[in-house]
Order: structure tokens, then C-alpha cells, then sequence
């Protein structure tokens, strides 16, 4: 359970990833999160080893390598104790430029990505009145000569001060009578760096985690016309596209949280001694540790199907759904099972399971929350009416 098997897909890449996760123990996650601060030091190292490059094909400078290679580096991360939220949305978001982009577009941006010299690391879809219902989101795009004037606000936007380019959806016509209402929206790439201060403010949110996630507003900000991917209106279904294989990652650190729950878990409940017996002798302590790794097995096999059904350019939305639900909340048990065993030792920072605990429950709500996945496997797998 310590260590990724040798038989494990991947095992390689996960073998690298490991010892590269240990220079960068648990109390550098600490200093940072009692900060609130940027791993810069993590990202920079992934990015150098090419790790966050893997899904840029190899003829703009990345490694061409499918979604379970970068489900395992994911996973790795998470199983080792570090948190790859700092840096994922670069694999998932490079997708939509890659797929629906310009070859101007792609040899302008993937190569710089690829190096590490341009980072894609913020995605701007909520809104603070919109929510989950994306398709009521207010940010426009007003089409001006060769520009588009943005106004509007988005929120929860992760990364946004530790990101040079923004995959931004917002709204370019208005709702058509009859039509869906996710139509007339758009996906640009904009270049904050350009923007930042003439029409482009960001502001960090304190949240329960060291996540660096913000608000930003949009203020008349000018963009090029040529930051419009693909055409203007379909912006959503682009969106779409990318989602399976955002929350297949996702649903891959889930899995690498619960393995690390889970061994910590092992290792205090084999050691800690009370009653002259060691805890985890009682049934009391093993079974809900045993019970959240079977529940780990079991998402695992889910997320191991959607990559390969998405890499075999199957439709995965079944798989990737039930992925990110099931590890979500496999790794939510484990999280529990490993607070309880530690007894009050799971409250003390410097095991860091507190911090995990917290970080992992991000999970049940974002990038998209539980109840929505239920209802995405009601409508789309079961066939039962659409119930919003
Ligand atoms: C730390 C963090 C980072 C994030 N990063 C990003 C990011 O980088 N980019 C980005 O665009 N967004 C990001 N998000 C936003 C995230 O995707 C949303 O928070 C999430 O999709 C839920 O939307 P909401 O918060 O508006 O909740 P709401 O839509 O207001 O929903 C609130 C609750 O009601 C439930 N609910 C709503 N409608 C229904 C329904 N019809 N049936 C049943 N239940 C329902 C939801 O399940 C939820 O539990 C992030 C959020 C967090 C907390």
C-alpha cells in the first residue's frame, strides 16, 4: 500500500513522480497552507520534469501521452501527501485549445506551455448568481472591430493570480427564444497579462484550504478578437468536451487521497498502543478503514475504464461521472476513517491529516458537486426526467 506496484499502469511514471513528491514532505504543505501560500517550488519542479506537459502532443513540445498517464501522475501526487490542485486545470483546460483551436492558436500557445513559459492554469466558468446553472451565467463579450469588450465577474476562479493565460466562458448573444440557453455562449483564451489592471482585477478568497482560488472582475477589458476559440456561440459544448477528462482527473486524486488516508491510517492503527493491544486490532478501527478501501478499489476500477474508453475516443461520460462521484466519496471515508483512528492526534497539524481532511472535502462540491453527478446518471444513463 506504501509505495505505487510494479504492476500498476503507469508504474514508471508513478515511480518518478514519487520521488520527485519526496522532496516535498509534509511540512513544506504546512508552511504553505498555514500561509495560504503558492507551491511555486512543486509547480516548477513538475513542470520541469514535463510532467504537467504529458497530454501536449509531441509536435508542440509535450510528451503525447493519453489521459491515464496523467490520471497516474495525479494520483501519485495525492498518494504521496502533495495536492495537485495547484497545477491540474493546465492538463484538462489545454485540451479545448488543442481541440478547438486555430493551428495559429496552437503554435502560438502550446509550445510556450509545454516549455513552462506560459502557464494555463485558470478557467473562469462560475459566477457568483449563475452557479451550477452555467447556462445563466451574466459575464458578456461585446463583439467591437477586432476586439471583444468582457464585462462581468466570475468567482471561485483557482489559480487566477499564479496563471498568464485564462480559458474564459462568457456570453457573446443573448438567449435566443426557444433555443438552449447555454447557446450564445464563448470560449476565449485571454492573456491576463495584458489585461491585469486595464479592465482585469483579481482578488484572492480565504478559503477552508490553501487553494489560491479568487474572484475576478471584468471592467470594459479589451481582448484581441483572435483570443475567440472555435466559433462564437458554441463555447459550451467546448466546455463540455473537456469535462470528462477533468473529472477522471479529478477522480484520480481522489483515488491518491484515499491510499494516503488510508496507509496513514494503517500505519497509526498498527502502532498506536492502547489497552496494551494495538488500536487497530479492534474491529472498531479496522472496518471502516477496510470498508474505504474497498470503496477506493472499486472507484479505481471506474476511473481506469473512463481512461481508456476516453483514450479510445469512446463516449466516457458514464464512466467519468460515476468516477468522480465514487472516488469522491471514497475518499471522503478514508479521510474520516483516518481522523477517527488517530483519535486526537488526527486534530494535530503536524500529522497533517487534518490538512488532507480538509483539502479532500473540496471534492464532494467541486468542479462539480454531487448532487449534480446523481442527477447527470438519472437523466443521461437511467433515462428518467430531467429534474432541473
Ligand atoms: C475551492 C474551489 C475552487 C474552485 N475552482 C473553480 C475554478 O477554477 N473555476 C470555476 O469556474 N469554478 C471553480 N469552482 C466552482 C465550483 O465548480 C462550484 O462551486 C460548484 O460547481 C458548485 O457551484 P456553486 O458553488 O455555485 O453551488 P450552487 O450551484 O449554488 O449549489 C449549491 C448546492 O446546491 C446543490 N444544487 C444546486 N442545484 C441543484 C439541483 N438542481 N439538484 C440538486 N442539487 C442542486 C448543489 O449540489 C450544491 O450542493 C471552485 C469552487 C471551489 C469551492
Amino acid at each position: 500500500m506504501d509505495h505505487p506496484s510494479p504492476t500498476e499502469p503507469h508504474a514508471e511514471i508513478r515511480e518518478e513522480v514519487r520521488k520527485l513528491c519526496a522532496r516535498f514532505p509534509g511540512e513544506y504543505w504546512r508552511r504553505l497552507d498555514a500561509q495560504r501560500a503558492y507551491p511555486s517550488e512543486f509547480v516548477a519542479a513538475l513542470t520541469e520534469a514535463g510532467y504537467l506537459s504529458v497530454l501536449i502532443p509531441e509536435e508542440y513540445g509535450g510528451a503525447g501521452l493519453g489521459l491515464s498517464a496523467a490520471s497516474a501522475i495525479l494520483e501519485t501526487i495525492h498518494r504521496e501527501g502533495c495536492n495537485g490542485a495547484a497545477c491540474h486545470a493546465q492538463m484538462y483546460t489545454m485540451g479545448t485549445v488543442l481541440r478547438h483551436g486555430t493551428v495559429a492558436q496552437k503554435e502560438r500557445y502550446l509550445p510556450e506551455i509545454a516549455a513552462g513559459r506560459l502557464r494555463l492554469q485558470a478557467f473562469g466558468v462560475t459566477e457568483p448568481t449563475s452557479g451550477t446553472d452555467t447556462g445563466a451565467l451574466r459575464t458578456t463579450a461585446r463583439r467591437e472591430g477586432d476586439r471583444y469588450i468582457v464585462n462581468g465577474q466570475k468567482v471561485w476562479t483557482s489559480r487566477a493570480e499564479h496563471s498568464d493565460l485564462m480559458l474564459l466562458l462568457a456570453r457573446t448573444s443573448p438567449r435566443e427564444a426557444g433555443g438552449k440557453k447555454t447557446d450564445g455562449l464563448s470560449v476565449f483564451l485571454v492573456d491576463m497579462r495584458e489585461v491585469l489592471g486595464h479592465g482585469l482585477t483579481i482578488r484572492p478568497i480565504r478559503t477552508m484550504m490553501n487553494h489560491n482560488s479568487c474572484e475576478v472582475f471584468f471592467d470594459n477589458m479589451a481582448i484581441p478578437a483572435e483570443a475567440l476559440i472555435g466559433e462564437a456561440g458554441k463555447g459550451f459544448r467546448y466546455i463540455l468536451d473537456g469535462m470528462n477528462a477533468e473529472r477522471l482527473l479529478i477522480a484520480s486524486e481522489c483515488i491518491g487521497d484515499a491510499k494516503w488516508f488510508t496507509a496513514r491510517a494503517v500505519a497509526y492503527a498498527n502502532e498506536r498502543r492502547v489497552f496494551d493491544r494495538p488500536i487497530g486490532q479492534n474491529q472498531g478501527v479496522q472496518f471502516p478503514i477496510a470498508r474505504a478501501y474497498a470503496q477506493m478499489r472499486a472507484a479505481e476500477l471506474l476511473v481506469r475504464a473512463g481512461c481508456a474508453k476516453f483514450e479510445a475516443g469512446e463516449a466516457c461520460g458514464e464512466e467519468a461521472n460515476m468516477a468522480k462521484l465514487l472516488a469522491a466519496d471514497a475518499a471522503w471515508a478514508a479521510a474520516e476513517a483516518c481522523v477517527q483512528t488517530h483519535g486526537g492526534f488526527g486534530f494535530a497539524e503536524e500529522y497533517d491529516v487534518e490538512r488532507k481532511f480538509r483539502e479532500t472535502r473540496l471534492y464532494q462540491v467541486a468542479p462539480i458537486s454531487t448532487n449534480l453527478i446523481l442527477s447527470y446518471i438519472a437523466e443521461h444513463v437511467l433515462g428518467l426526467p430531467r429534474s432541473y
